[in-house]
């Protein structure tokens, strides 16, 4: 029998629920595991252990006394610090939100304790998930389970460490261009972005809100259906999530689609991506092709300015949701004592010169200033920047409203080719996990990485990814599926499907 933290969320489960192993025994499994390997990974942020075994204690005196228990009851789950949770920190890796806990909790959040999941810690992220390496984070760098000289992806790079370390079987990230995908790729699970709207924003810290959406990292398709079911479903006090009924995923994730039309994306095949992606891809098509599926090709004419698209509204977005963290409001503040002393200096240099005097801030002025110069790290300073610019008088029909028209084209390219197949296959990313450093003073050459991903969030259409092979280095590498709004069923259902007749999901570090 392999090891507790080997297992599957579904084999723990059935084990679980047989009562060969209690609550208590697997999350004491995992956090031994955070204990000895997260120095070396970094995945976590924060780790709630006697919570957590608490809460384990508490499912197993439960089952025992016969009483009922949730979907999860005895599962550890991960969970990115950029979730709401009540009384404990939630920094979003920023330094701005380095003390913040929360009066409530995410409705995500709820759900998990809710349905009995035990929630593990906080884990690490780009910073107010700004990025695609984990890089951005304010605390410490997470690295990649299979070679720790390179980047787990970002922005849930935590997320995906964690599972992929063997230190959560699962976990809950937001992808917002990306950021579920691409570091599930990178690690060699699977991460699944719904459809916009599908699981409820409520408690989760805003970085572009229509494009913002959270859902599961895990190793199977079964476990994040699992999972999904738990946090989908109609949130009346999120506004934007969908009025739709989430499905029983876990019931019907093994279901076989007959007949499934897939199609595939030439332009994605071609320039810009890494040969052995695309010759996993290539098997990819082959295997589906051995399961019975039609393989179409299709094309997304409007893609290829999808990443222009995306680097205009998400931050304009984020411009205007992170105004709030101006050190009185909330955030981070300054030191005023020495903030004071410095303007009292700099008016007193300025007195040989009058007209100098004018040139200094007014102290509250400096104190927003300041508080914000030295509370965000450079990449949320740069989309700030980049979002007040676009959002500027003159500028804004220029570029924001702009990128909303192509916005609409792209989702009109999904509508027309979903009347031809079911689910549109691909890369999730154009290259591995590349090294700790190599792009962070290229910051263009980060956001060209999302050039597979972003389309699904402008379009608001669920996709994920799975692993589809490795390098000859070893570096897992992540097939991406897409499916139409509010058809996640289907989407896992396909993924299942795949991973019935492939052993990569399965490969451990
Ligand atoms: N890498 C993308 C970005 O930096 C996506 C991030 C995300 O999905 N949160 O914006």
């Amino acid at each position: 029998m392999s090891s507790l933290v080997e297992q599957t969320a579904a084999e723990l489960l059935r084990r679980l629920q047989a009562s060969e192993v209690s609550a208590t025994e697997v999350a004491s499994a995992f956090l031994d595991r955070i204990a000895s390997h997260d120095e070396k990974i970094g995945a976590f942020l924060s780790v709630w252990r006697e919570q957590a075994l608490e809460r384990a204690a508490d499912v197993d005196r439960r089952r025992a006394a016969g009483k009922p228990v949730g979907l999860l009851a005895g599962l550890p789950v991960a969970v990115k610090d950029v979730f709401c949770t009540r009384g404990e920190l939630t920094t979003c890796a920023s330094k701005m939100l380095e003390h913040f806990r929360p009066p409530y909790d995410a409705t995500v959040v709820e759900k998990i304790e809710a349905a009995d999941g035990i929630i593990l810690g906080k884990t690490n992220m780009d910073e107010f998930a700004m990025g695609g390496s984990t890089e951005n984070s304010a605390y410490r760098p997470t690295h990649n389970p299979w070679d720790n000289e390179r980047v787990p992806g970002g922005s849930s790079g935590g997320a995906a460490a964690a599972v992929a370390a063997q230190m959560a079987p699962l976990s809950v990230g937001t992808d917002t261009g990306g950021s579920i995908r691409q570091p599930a790729a990178f690690c060699g699970t699977v991460g699944l972005k719904p459809t916009y709207g599908r699981v409820s924003r409520r408690g989760l810290v805003a970085f572009a809100s229509s494009l913002d959406q959270a859902g599961p990292l895990a190793r199977t398709a079964e476990d994040a259906a699992l999972l999904l079911e738990v946090i989908a479903g109609h949130d009346p006090l999120d506004s934007t999530s969908a009025n739709a009924p989430a499905a029983r995923y876990s019931q019907t994730v093994s279901q076989p689609l007959e007949k499934l039309r897939i199609g595939i994306v030439r332009e994605h095949l071609g320039a810009g991506l890494d040969a052995e992606i695309a010759a996993a891809v290539e098997e990819a098509i082959r295997v589906w092709k051995d399961l019975g599926a039609e393989i179409q090709e299709i094309s997304l004419p409007h893609n290829e300015y999808a990443i222009a698209t995306y680097y205009i509204i998400a931050p304009c977005e984020a411009s205007s949701n992170l105004a709030r963290y101006d050190g009185v409001h909330y955030g981070y503040r300054t030191d005023e004592t020495k903030m004071l002393a410095q303007l009292a200096a700099e008016r007193k240099a300025a007195e040989v010169n009058p007209a100098r005097l004018e040139e200094i801030d007014t102290p509250l002025v400096r104190m927003y200033r300041q508080s914000r110069s030295e509370g965000f790290g450079a990449e949320v300073k740069r989309r700030v920047m980049l979002g007040a610019y676009a959002l500027s008088a003159g500028y804004y029909d220029a570029y924001y409203l702009k990128a909303l028209k192509v916005r609409r084209l792209i989702r009109q390219d999904f509508d027309q080719a979903f009347a031809k197949v079911d689910v549109i296959m691909g890369p999730t990313t154009p290259t591995p996990a590349y090294r700790l450093g190599e792009k962070v003073a290229d910051p263009l050459a980060s956001y060209l990485g999302d050039t597979y991903t972003v389309s699904a969030n402008l379009a608001g259409i669920c996709s994920l990814s799975t692993p589809c092979g490795f390098t000859q280095s070893g570096l897992p590498i992540g097939l991406q599926l897409q499916a139409p709004a509010l058809e996640e069923d289907r989407l896992l259902r396909a993924a299942h499907m795949y991973q019935t007749a492939t052993d990569w999901h399965l490969r451990r570090i």
